[in-house]
């Protein structure tokens, strides 16, 4: 596939986004400049723009471009932020991170995809992600506080630990609920409390770890 093919599908998955309810201009233009195919196995790349979710091996997935839109917006970046990812996954999110934060702290249990995908990051020339290797349901003590965490797997609760490193007028985004279909919640951190905003009905992978699920169903 050609790179002007590429551009135009890239451009009809923007049209497509903005259409779905993806109104943040520094959100599209992130979708527009990361190559999401690099994410991807070769033979899944024809299917890059497509909005879907796609293998990445070891039982996970990237997740929908959709999805990726609507809770980064969520979380209302404006360049000078701090950001904590659990669930690295393929790298695609943390990319899309790193082109509307400051700095990207990315987590993931599974090493074999964390390694990869710091591998493609690389790549790419990152220079503000930090990856770590682990249990994202505990957050990350040592680079708390953070204006915003994103959470992209489904729990079946809001993790403490997480909510606790969230600094005053923070935001988490987390697909809540059972195993099978989850809600997405954006908790903001008030000084009375949490102040939770719900948005429609999402299907994540489960998030395994001490302040989630135990294993899959
Ligand atoms: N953000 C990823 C991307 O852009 O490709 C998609 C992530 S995939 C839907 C969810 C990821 O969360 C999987 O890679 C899974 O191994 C990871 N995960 C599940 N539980 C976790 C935990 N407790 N800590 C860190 N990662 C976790």
């Amino acid at each position: 596939m050609s790179n002007a093919d590429r551009r135009r599908e890239r451009e009809e998955l923007c049209e497509l986004l903005a259409a779905r309810g993806v109104s943040d201009r520094r959100v599209l233009a992130a979708i527009r400049s990361v190559p999401r195919e690099r994410f991807l196995p070769p033979e899944l790349q024809p299917a890059a723009y497509d909005n879907n979710a796609l293998a990445i091996g070891e039982d996970q997935t990237i997740s929908q471009p959709l999805m990726v839109a609507l809770m980064t917006q969520q979380l209302k970046l404006t360049g000078a932020e701090t950001v904590l990812e659990v669930g690295t996954g393929s790298g695609y999110q943390a990319a899309i991170l790193a082109e509307l934060a400051a700095q990207v702290v990315t987590i993931e249990r599974l090493p074999g995809l964390a390694e990869r995908a710091e591998k493609t990051l690389r790549e790419l020339g990152y220079k503000n992600i930090e990856f770590r290797i682990g249990d994202g349901t505990l957050g990350c003590a040592e680079a708390a506080p953070f204006d915003g965490i994103i959470v992209t797997a489904g729990a079946p609760d809001v993790p403490a630990p997480l909510y606790r490193q969230l600094r005053e007028g923070g935001r988490l985004v987390i697909p809540v609920g059972d195993q099978g279909l989850q809600i997405l919640k954006t908790v903001t951190r008030e000084p009375q409390g949490p102040v939770i905003e719900e948005a429609g009905g999402c299907r994540f992978v489960p998030l395994i770890g001490d302040a989630g699920w135990t294993r899959p169903e």
